[in-house]
């Protein structure tokens, strides 16, 4: 199990605070855990159709954010770098208009590196 040891780093930089919008009650690991099963690329395609169709509720929208900057996390821990593309969930947002904006999928370069990333022993 590759992932096992960034999923960590993850959870880790999450208590640190990296992610400083998941507050109480939301459960950081339960997050971490539907980004780790998302970094699956059918999984992924999934969970974005899931958040488009279940639209903007207050819930949802925390959810969204806090996957994109997670999957975003997961990116960099797998070598990713900052993406030229404002819909790649590897472009630096500024703000939480731009992590709505970019949303947490990859653009078709970044997906190709990471499953070339991942692939790797
Ligand atoms: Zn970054
Ligand atoms: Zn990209």
């Amino acid at each position: 199990m590759t992932g096992y040891g960034t999923v960590e780093s993850a959870v880790e930089a999450m208590k640190l605070g990296a992610f400083d919008f998941i507050t109480k009650p939301f459960r950081s690991e339960e997050i971490l855990l539907r980004v780790h099963n998302a970094l699956d690329k059918r999984q992924l395609r999934q969970e974005v159709h899931r958040l488009r169709a279940e639209g903007n509720g207050a819930g949802e929208l925390f959810a969204r954010r806090a996957a994109t900057e997670a999957v975003h996390e997961l990116g960099h821990s797998y070598g990713l770098a900052h993406c030229d593309d404002r819909g790649c969930v590897m472009w630096f947002s500024n703000s939480l208009a731009e992590t709505d904006r970019k949303g947490p999928r990859f653009c078709p370069a970044h997906a190709a590196e990471l499953r070339r990333l991942m692939a790797r022993p």
